[in-house]
């Protein structure tokens, strides 16, 4: 099959190969040819080599968030469930569904799980070879950059919304507002009722097809003394900031008494400085929130079924382009997400 394929981490050393073999499946292993595959962070991370541990090494394949077509069913696999040809998503988490946190349905933190991509092979290839509890059927009415746009994109923000305990008329704060989760957020908060300050420099995230976002900062400089007009003082419930230590200070200063602050990743690096008097005089909540339940994708795609969830795509790409790709993801210029059509 054809994939992008590197035996050791570096950009440099990704290639795209006709020949590589064709995943093997299990009993309880489903084989998903790969239509549409979302380019993320994780992805740079795992070609980079920023990542301490990469399963296989070398003949390691990337690609995190996957849409395809169902191929093959191990002898085992449920056939009420799943049939030849259908249409799916995978849900890019190894568990084990035997530990604590897999028994409380927290199986994205599972203590012997991990990434499908890191700690397997991942979907920047014609196949996928997956256990069938991380399959996820999509309903025709979707199409395949929204379904590309599920696992990681949609399902990340939706935890950390949750985790955040929203609620009906808070405020919340979205830094990156215009980025492929930022998006995301934009819309799923509006729909659980808080009024969204967008921090982005793109205007599009106030348009209702796309976010519709209730107040837009687009000077990184001024989003505290902005925020502090918007609330008339009382500053954000809820601040969602996973672009890392360069927008630390700006968005730790936009939070009010009582607040939260979220994050789920560190696009500009992970050390920050914090006062922690600060933080408990105003008694302010730092939360840490990482991918989603399977329970949450399920809702997910409902919503984006049912036209709840918009993507605004920037760039889509054939698999021969997939440095090029990758590279995207920090383009100045970029301005929505940026997908891999596989097949
Ligand atoms: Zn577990």
């Amino acid at each position: 099959m054809k994939a992008a394929i590197f035996d050791e981490p570096g950009l440099a050393n990704l290639k795209v190969m006709d020949n590589v073999n064709k995943p093997q499946i299990n009993d309880h292993d489903v084989l998903v040819g790969v239509k549409v595959a979302g380019v993320n962070p994780i992805d740079n991370f795992v070609v980079s080599g920023a990542l301490p541990k990469l399963i296989p090494l070398p003949n390691h394949i990337p690609g995190a968030e996957i849409s395809g077509t169902v191929e093959e069913l191990g002898s085992h696999v449920k056939k009420n469930y799943l049939k030849m040809g259908d249409r799916v998503i995978l849900h890019n988490k190894v568990f084990d569904g035997t530990c604590d946190m897999c028994l409380n349905g927290h199986d994205m933190i599972c203590r012997s799980g991990g990434l499908i991509s890191v700690i397997t092979n991942g979907g920047f290839a014609e196949y996928i070879s997956v256990p069938e509890r991380n399959v996820f059927k999509i309903p025709d009415s979707l199409d395949w950059d929204t379904a590309a746009s599920l696992p990681v994109t949609s399902l990340t923000p939706y935890h950390a919304l949750k985790e955040s305990s929203l609620k009906i008329n808070e405020y919340i704060v979205v830094f990156g507002a215009s980025g492929s989760t930022g998006m995301i957020a934009v819309q799923l908060a509006k729909k659980m009722g808080a009024k969204v300050i967008a921090v982005s420099r793109h205007s599009w995230i106030k348009d209702s097809e796309f976010g519709g976002a209730d107040y837009l900062i687009s000077d990184y400089n001024r989003v505290a003394d902005e925020i502090k007009e918007i609330t008339q003082g009382k500053m954000a419930d809820v601040v969602l900031n996973s672009l890392g230590v360069e927008t630390w200070e700006n968005s730790y200063a936009s939070i009010g008494i009582n607040g939260r602050w979220v994050t789920f990743g560190t696009l500009s690096g992970p050390d920050i400085k914090l006062n922690l008097q600060s933080l408990y005089t105003r008694q302010i909540k730092l939360i840490g929130s990482t991918g989603g339940t399977r329970r949450e994708l399920q809702e997910v795609i409902d919503m984006a079924a049912n036209k709840e969830i918009r993507v605004k795509i920037w760039k889509k790409l054939k698999l021969d382009s997939v440095k090029e790709a990758i590279e995207a993801l920090s383009a100045k210029e970029r301005d929505g997400r940026i997908l891999l059509e596989i097949t």
